[in-house]
């Protein structure tokens, strides 16, 4: 019994993207004078990842909740106390400013991501969420050896599980590619999932950061025919837990309410906010 309603709960995805740009909205301006070259930096904002959450989004029919502040503004793939700890301008801002940043920025991010989770499991759900990053191929003198990273929790079988599947399914998309887990970073330090993972069980939130290399992107993105690769093999990843494959959807009205939606995503994007990971 408790097996069959296990198979049939219904899966949740939401796609979130923490570091998607590096705007500074006009009253913080004043702030960052003299700072384009670090804004433009990896330490400003990911590069490539917010096409990759569209389309990875688009894909599982997931909310997708983006952000285009920089990072350097407002860290929002920190824990609530650590937002400012990253950035070199706002961390000695005043703490007025700080207070302005977080109500305006922060929280609202923060609060649509939460929601989601929260209504999601509340109605019966399992949440699925994949953080869209990308990181820089060389830190600190020190070469990444990798193309895309899969961050998440080891204690966490189903994260495991999945993230195995992922990568082998990349990898075989990607011979050339190497594809790794908890790389470069290790999926529990902190960080909007493991923020999450602390409030939810096992069994009810499987959070996942994905990191691809920043050495792909071309012209600001991913080319398109990686993405896909990244995309296509998520979902031959989640074939097990839940079908999620579009054309089928229709035709299958059970597995259709497989994937919870809300609106449509481009329409759910979040405000303007953006940073990098942990780097
Ligand atoms: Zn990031």
């Amino acid at each position: 019994m408790r097996n069959r309603r296990r198979a049939q709960q219904r899966v949740a995805y939401i796609v979130s993207c923490e570091h998607g740009g590096n705007d500074i909205p006009t009253p913080y301006a004043p702030l960052f004078r003299g700072r384009a070259r670090l804004l433009a930096s990896h330490r400003g904002y990911d590069p490539g990842a917010l096409l990759t959450a569209r389309d990875l989004a688009r894909a599982l029919h997931a909310t997708l909740v983006v952000a285009t502040v920089s990072r350097l503004l407002v860290e929002l793939n920190r824990s609530p106390g650590r937002q400012f700890r990253c950035s070199p301008i706002m961390r000695d801002a005043p703490p007025d400013v700080r207070d302005d940043v977080c109500r305006r920025h922060y929280l609202p991010y923060r609060d649509k991501v939460e929601a989601f989770v929260a209504r999601a499991i509340a109605s019966g759900a399992r949440v699925v969420h994949v953080s869209s990053h990308s990181f820089t191929p060389l830190l600190d003198g020190i070469v990444r050896h990798g193309d895309v990273g899969l961050l998440y929790d080891p204690a966490r079988i189903r994260e495991r599980e999945l993230c195995v599947r992922w990568q082998r399914a990349l990898a075989a998309l990607r011979p050339d590619w190497i594809v790794r887990r908890n790389y470069p970073y290790l999926g529990k330090s902190d960080g909007f999932t493991s923020y999450l993972r602390k409030r939810y069980d096992a069994a009810s939130y499987l959070g996942v950061e994905l990191e691809v290399n920043q050495k792909h992107v071309r012209g600001g993105d991913v080319p398109a025919g990686e993405r896909a690769s990244i995309v296509a093999a998520l979902r031959q990843a989640l074939a097990p837990q839940a079908r999620v494959n579009r054309a089928s959807g229709a035709r299958r009205k059970t597995r259709a309410s497989a994937t919870m939606r809300a609106s449509p995503p481009a329409r759910r994007s979040g405000a303007s906010y953006r940073c990098e990971s942990r780097d």
